[in-house]
């Protein structure tokens, strides 16, 4: 019998399925929670259900579909709700600019010199 790998976390698994059961856990805790609890509380929601940190953290960095990690998809999520909740028009954010903005902080500054 041979072992087949996650496609999110690489642990070793039995089925045929890309991705573990403990993925698909945490994938569709995420899913139901997106929108309701915050970044920490999500997080710790994730935690929660007992699987391996380390796993959770792969799960959290991983990018299955090219569209950013799955934790800058949560961060992008949150970001517009709270904009949207104030009103602020127009400021769709997707999990590519979390990325970017995350990895080249100082390209979120205006043009504006500082006095
Ligand atoms: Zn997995």
């Amino acid at each position: 019998m041979s072992l087949f790998k996650c496609k999110i976390c690489c642990h070793k698994k039995l089925s045929l399925k890309s991705w573990c059961k403990e993925c698909n856990k945490l994938f569709s805790l995420v899913q139901k929670n997106l929108g309701i609890l915050g970044l920490g509380q999500m997080i710790d929601a994730l935690i929660a259900t007992g699987i391996p940190k380390d796993r959770i953290k792969k799960f959290l960095e991983s990018d299955p579909w090219g569209q950013g990690s799955i934790l800058d998809q949560i961060t992008a999520q949150l970001t517009n709700n709270l904009a949207s909740g104030i009103g602020v028009k127009g400021a769709d954010v997707s999990a590519q600019d979390v990325a970017q903005q995350r990895k080249k902080p100082l390209h979120l500054a205006s043009q504006k010199p500082i006095e």
